[in-house]
């Protein structure tokens, strides 16, 4: 089943997710849900609080970002979509690298993004495995915003208070539902209430 996905301005966005306490029929349907959701926005990526729950728990499918890798930095990856459970960044490098990012709770907003360029993740798979990731370049970009999300922490808050200013009137139109995306949106505000 495609779920909404909420949209930036929406509470839920912004709190720290709870850890995944164990696995239940309920978290399989909810995993398989957000791939579903994540495939029908054509997302790279989408975490639990997007979809208004507040647990440590993201999908991602890697497969576009890896491939636009040179194949000597393809590091080894699972099959994707992959899913992440209370997953925690163990390493990242000090070396750093810039690109486009999007989110789904942000749509038709991709902006440039520094973050360290290699990453390394240690989480749970959908089978409760304890499995690891090194991601470099874009897939550390995709890792580091979805791991993001988390904590309640979004792409935007990386740019300077310059650039956000610039961006102010295009979040507010996003916020308040006036920026439609193909896929479903739930809006804390509707653009009624708006002023
Ligand atoms: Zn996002």
């Amino acid at each position: 089943m495609i779920l909404p996905i909420r949209a930036y301005g929406d509470p839920i966005l912004r709190e720290k997710a709870h850890e995944v306490t164990g696995n239940s029929p309920e978290l399989q349907v909810l995993i398989d849900n957000m791939i579903e959701t994540m495939r029908g926005a054509d997302g790279a990526g989408l975490a639990a609080p997007q979809v208004g729950q507040g647990l440590r728990l993201f999908v991602a499918d890697l497969t576009e970002a890896w491939r636009a890798l040179p194949l000597s930095l393809r590091t080894e990856i699972p099959p994707q979509p992959m899913v992440c459970i209370n997953p925690e960044i163990i390493e990242t490098s000090d070396e750093q690298a810039e690109f486009g990012e999007g989110c789904l709770s942000i749509p038709g907003l991709i902006e440039e993004i520094r973050r360290p360029w290699r990453v390394k993740l240690r989480y749970l798979d959908r089978e409760f495995q304890e499995c690891e990731i090194e991601g470099v370049s874009y897939t550390a970009s995709v890792l580091q915003h979805e791991y993001d999300h988390l904590d309640g922490i979004l792409h935007i808050d990386y740019l300077t208070s310059e650039r956000r200013m610039q961006l102010e009137e295009k979040l507010r139109d996003i916020e308040t539902g006036r920026v439609r995306p193909s896929y479903p949106m739930q809006y804390h505000i509707s653009p009624d209430s708006a002023t």
